[in-house]
């Protein structure tokens, strides 16, 4: 089964990788689809998200990754894909995801959405936990893959905290 995992991955942080690692083994194929909307504001360019997935995802046999600006509904009709993988965190993940999942299959009914639950280590982190947490000086080491750490302190000192996180 070929299976899609798309987000923002402003940046790819140990959730997604934890939950990209798990979903390799479950489906024999796994996109991992970086996708770009105008009115969204990201920290990272399309280009940076991407190398930093790949940098960190050699391990990796069986994924493909791609981005995409339009409509997930569409990629996912035009690749083939059966399954939308996303991950869920606390119960505020839940209604959203519930709304999108829902919306999905109606667009497409032969797709279905399958939630791996997050690893309890990761279960309160997001991107932009750790971009906060950077811009402020912390420590995100344990939090980030080490090519994440490295671009986003560079980032962060070349743009002397003038960045939008
Ligand atoms: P989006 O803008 O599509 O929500 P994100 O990059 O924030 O993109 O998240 C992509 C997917 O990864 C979502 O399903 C999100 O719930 C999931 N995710 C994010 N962080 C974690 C984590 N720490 N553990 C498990 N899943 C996560």
């Amino acid at each position: 089964m070929r299976a899609i995992y798309p987000g923002s991955f402003d940046p790819i942080t140990l959730g997604h990788l934890d939950i990209i690692e798990r979903a390799s083994k479950i489906f024999s194929e796994v996109y991992v689809v970086v996708m770009e909307n105008k009115r969204k504001k990201y920290t990272f360019s399309l280009n940076e998200r991407i190398t930093m997935i790949k940098e960190c995802t050699n391990h990796i046999k069986n994924i493909k990754i791609d981005s995409f600006k339009g409509l997930l509904i569409d990629y996912v009709k035009h690749n083939n894909i059966d399954v939308i993988i996303r991950g869920l965190r606390a119960v505020t993940d839940f209604e959203y995801e519930l709304q999108m999942a829902m919306a999905n299959k109606e667009m497409c009914s032969n797709v279905d959405t399958v939630f791996l639950m997050t690893d309890k280590k990761f279960s309160f982190l997001s991107s932009s936990l750790v971009k906060e947490v950077a811009y402020f000086g912390g420590d995100i080491s344990r939090w980030v893959p080490k090519n994440v750490e490295k671009r986003l302190l560079t980032l962060l000192e070349e743009s002397k905290g003038g960045v939008d996180i």
